[in-house]
């Protein structure tokens, strides 16, 4: 019998968001009192098994308290360039409170576009995942010098949702300074009650998340509406709660918190199937052996150089390949490590002759099963 749990399988994924309105005192800086709490919490979790990773705005507010800034400047560039002084603020902040418990932070600043690129989404992709496993919290903002969606749109909860696809999370807890989504409007309706928990098809998100049921602008119920939609497609849940609360993402491993909790409506796989499947175009194939035709059909190997027999196409490291068995069906569909080229030259080769053969090695399979889709 074995009774080995390997540390990714009795983890849980969960990528944390958190908005500016809750980091920042006011226009003061950063509400460090805040932050060291929720590193506490993010250190005790770690203790516990999970795999965090961090979202954080905050950058454009402490890079004005650091000029001694009171207004919000008007222009793009002077917000930029608030949002470049103040994310060293912000990383000091988060590697100062995780470090008193033994942990460090890692800096990630990414565009929507990075991760709509294939390429991009899976370097990215890797490197968030040998961070995990390094036992370090990645801290994610939007790349804010190259890109504006956040400081324009509020969008760091899509941001939020890409990287719980990108890892697959578990859950995707959005925290925020309301209690979570309401059916009407709380501030103006008193008989306002708090939605406990709905799934990503229900009819009610539509309607809190329309233009007139909160004019809470950047960053209101709309993008977390639309974050917690995005983030079903890797078969994440979202949760939306006060942070304020003490002791929230305790409470929230505990299962006793109140807040918002959208489940997805459709199957991770088919969610994820569907996003390789359709958003991305093929650009060349690989048939593989009979043997490794079965495998990938049974839905759980990633796909390694030794089952492959032939590459058609020029693909580069990241793009989509249609999987054909020997009879040259298409069995799936996958975002693949190696060029065309690399492929060609490791086909029908074992993984530990993938160093030898390149003189190097950029990943021990051709393609990971969590980019491989099944058809
Ligand atoms: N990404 C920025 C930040 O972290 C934008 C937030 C804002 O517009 O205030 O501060």
């Amino acid at each position: 019998m074995n009774n080995d749990k390997t540390p990714v399988q009795s983890s849980k994924r969960w990528v944390v968001k958190i908005g500016s309105s809750l980091i920042t005192n006011d226009g003061q800086g950063l509400n460090l009192t805040a932050i060291e709490a929720w590193m506490g919490e993010f250190a005790e979790l770690r203790k516990q098994g999970y795999e965090l990773i961090l979202v954080s705005s905050g950058a454009v507010a402490e890079g004005m308290a650091r000029l001694g800034w009171t207004q919000r400047p008007r222009t793009l560039h002077e917000l930029q360039a608030a949002a470049a002084i103040g994310q060293m603020g912000l990383v000091q902040a988060y590697e100062q409170y995780l470090q008193k418990h033994g942990l460090h932070s890692a800096q990630i600043l990414l565009t929507h576009e990075d991760l709509r690129d294939r390429k991009r989404y899976i370097n990215a992709r890797s490197t968030l995942t040998t961070l995990l496993d390094l036992g370090v919290i990645p801290v994610v903002n939007e790349n804010d010098t190259v890109a504006t969606d956040e400081i324009r749109f509020g969008d760091n909860d899509n941001l939020a949702a890409l990287v719980a696809n990108l890892i697959s999370a578990d859950q995707l807890i959005i925290l925020t300074d309301q209690a979570g989504i309401y059916d009407k409007n709380p501030n103006e309706f008193k008989d306002a009650k708090l939605i406990e928990s709905c799934s990503t098809n229900d009819r009610i998100l539509d309607i809190v998340a329309g233009p007139s049921h909160h004019a809470l602008g950047r960053g209101g119920m709309l993008t977390k509406v639309s974050a917690a939609r995005r983030a079903e497609r890797s078969g994440t849940s979202t949760i939306i709660l006060s942070g304020k609360q003490s002791d929230v993402l305790l409470s929230v491993a505990r299962g006793n918190y109140t807040g918002t909790t959208i489940m997805p409506a459709v199957e991770p796989l088919t969610a994820r199937k569907q996003w390789i499947a359709n958003q991305l175009k093929v650009v060349g194939s690989i048939q593989l052996d009979a043997g490794a035709s079965n495998v990938i059909r049974s839905g759980r190997a990633s796909l390694l150089p030794i089952g492959v027999t032939t590459v058609t196409g020029t693909f580069k490291r990241g793009d989509l390949v249609a999987c054909t068995d020997d009879q040259g069906i298409e069995i799936a569909r996958g975002l693949i490590n190696y060029n065309a080229d690399e492929t060609n030259k490791i086909l029908g080769k074992s993984t530990a002759e993938i160093e030898p053969t390149l003189g190097y090695i950029d990943e021990p399979e051709l393609i990971n099963r969590d980019n491989l889709a099944l058809l």
